[in-house]
């Protein structure tokens, strides 16, 4: 008979350092090793979750399957049922394309338990991170006491900026004795992200769209009628520098020009695009960014940082902290000090060190590498572009600012477009959507990865 002792798992299994854990952590380990060193991981694709379960199954029992056996799941049937966002065909929404650095170091940041929230937990941790987040305000333009924190992405650093803007605007009204509007507002552009919208549902404040011109580029002029309509009500104006269909940049400068008349918080959702203002071909385009109150940029998109981070910076961040620090018993040690604590602003407490894989990645290369990566993707936009414009039955829907590159062809449907879509990707040879603008419909490519091709690019062109 068995003793109870060796029939009872110990408790510690899962923790201890012993044979099986350690074959375990290799054999991640070597896993990951492959993966981020391959050079041909297929584009892959979506199955059913009907599919997924015949080839799946039942994954979780009280035994457990053992590590070998869950891992070959993941490698042979739920990878390959995952795109690959970082190949370099690649080419719908906004894709990612992390640094190997920025990768192999999310492995680190994982294996080391750091709390990013505070200082007192993670001070190494977020010294790292405020380098990089000055780095980006300096780049910015920005004081050089801006500052902010790496949250999860775009939607809950607009979120979070916008709450803050709201709290200033509040306080603002408090302070001079004033009423509040019955309703507070936010105007932005008609083409600004879908997480503006979401942000103020959250809130229950209102979005007041402006149409920009025909270009995609909202200017001073069509917010002064806004702010002229609106009045006192709005406490924040969002200018989207690198729109997300488009990868058109707001006119930032004429827009910031309305503070000298009146009163808002200026926002620059720069989740996508903001990254461009790195590269010398396209600095010119973001003039007025020094101006903003805060500003995001995701890291995950065109900063080659792997999922998921968001750069969100305050000019004042104690604007942020105002907004967003919790306040408990439990929690007095870390809100009664100088400290900075990242938890103190955004809307959220525990956090990973997210901004860490991005750190290492631009202490290790510097950041010329980033702006020579980030001009490729704008140089080879321009020329698809101009290949684009030179066949018979394609037209550009605008001129690329950025590197987003929007096309139609010639008396293509919804459906045409659909159906090409699908075969590029049942064919394994690239990942390009259906889009559509103005009620038209057409497609794109979101150009992020440094290792995507101008031969690629024509070949897809080919196929229509
Ligand atoms: C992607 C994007 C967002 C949202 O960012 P997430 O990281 O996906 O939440 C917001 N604004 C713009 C302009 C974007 O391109």
């Amino acid at each position: 008979m068995d003793s109870p002792d060796e029939i009872v798992m110990p408790a510690t299994r899962m923790h201890s350092t012993s044979d099986e854990t350690t074959k375990l952590v290799d054999l991640v380990l070597e896993y990951s090793r492959r993966r981020i060193l391959s050079d041909d991981t297929p584009l892959d694709k979506p199955l059913s979750e009907l599919e997924l379960a015949r080839l799946a199954g039942r994954t979780i029992d009280e035994q457990g399957i053992g590590a070998a056996k869950a891992l070959a799941l993941f490698e042979h049937v739920l990878a390959p049922a995952c795109i690959t966002t970082d190949h370099p065909q690649y080419l719908s929404f906004i894709p990612t394309a992390p640094t190997k650095a920025a990768t192999a170091f999310d492995l680190v940041v994982s294996a080391s338990a750091l709390y990013g929230g505070s200082w007192l937990e993670g001070a190494g941790a977020v010294y790292a991170e405020n380098e990089v987040l000055s780095w980006l305000s300096r780049e910015f333009g920005l004081p050089a006491t801006a500052g902010g924190v790496f949250v999860q992405g775009g939607t809950l650093g607009n979120l979070s900026a916008l709450v803050a803007a709201r709290e200033h605007a509040r306080l603002a009204v408090k302070q001079s004795g004033t009423d509040a509007p019955a309703r507070w507002k936010v105007v932005c552009s008609a083409e600004a992200h879908s997480s503006i919208a979401s942000a103020a549902r959250v809130m229950d404040v209102e979005v007041v769209p402006v149409h920009p011109a025909d270009d995609g580029m909202l200017r001073g002029a069509d917010v002064r009628a806004a702010l002229d309509e609106h009045g006192a009500s709005v406490f924040a104006v969002v200018a989207t520098a690198g729109s997300t269909n488009f990868g058109i940049v707001d006119d930032v400068a004429s827009i910031a020009a309305l503070k000298s008349e009146f009163d808002f918080w200026l926002h620059v959702d720069g989740a996508y695009g903001l990254a461009a203002m790195l590269s010398p071909l396209a600095r010119h385009r973001f003039a007025g960014v020094e101006h903003a109150d805060s500003v995001i940029v995701d890291p995950h998109k065109w900063l080659f940082a792997p999922f998921d981070a968001c750069a969100l910076i305050y000019r004042d961040p104690e604007t942020g902290r105002r907004a967003h620090t919790q306040h408990a018993e439990y929690l007095d040690t870390l809100t009664e000090t100088s400290e900075w604590s990242p938890s103190d602003y955004a809307a959220h407490l525990t956090r990973r060190a997210r901004g860490l894989p991005f750190w290492f990645s631009l202490a290790t290369y510097g950041g010329n590498a980033y702006r020579e990566a980030i001009s490729s993707s704008i140089q080879l936009a321009q020329d698809i572009a101009r290949e684009i414009e030179s066949r018979p039955r394609l037209s550009l829907v605008r001129e690329p600012q950025l590197s987003v590159v929007v096309f139609e062809h010639e008396g293509w449907t919804r459906d045409d477009y659909a159906a090409w879509s699908s075969r590029l990707l049942d064919e394994q040879r690239a990942f390009v959507t259906p889009s559509s603008h103005a009620g038209r419909p057409n497609t794109r490519f979101a150009i992020i990865n440094p290792k995507t091709t101008f031969e690629q690019l024509v070949g897809i062109l080919d196929t229509m």
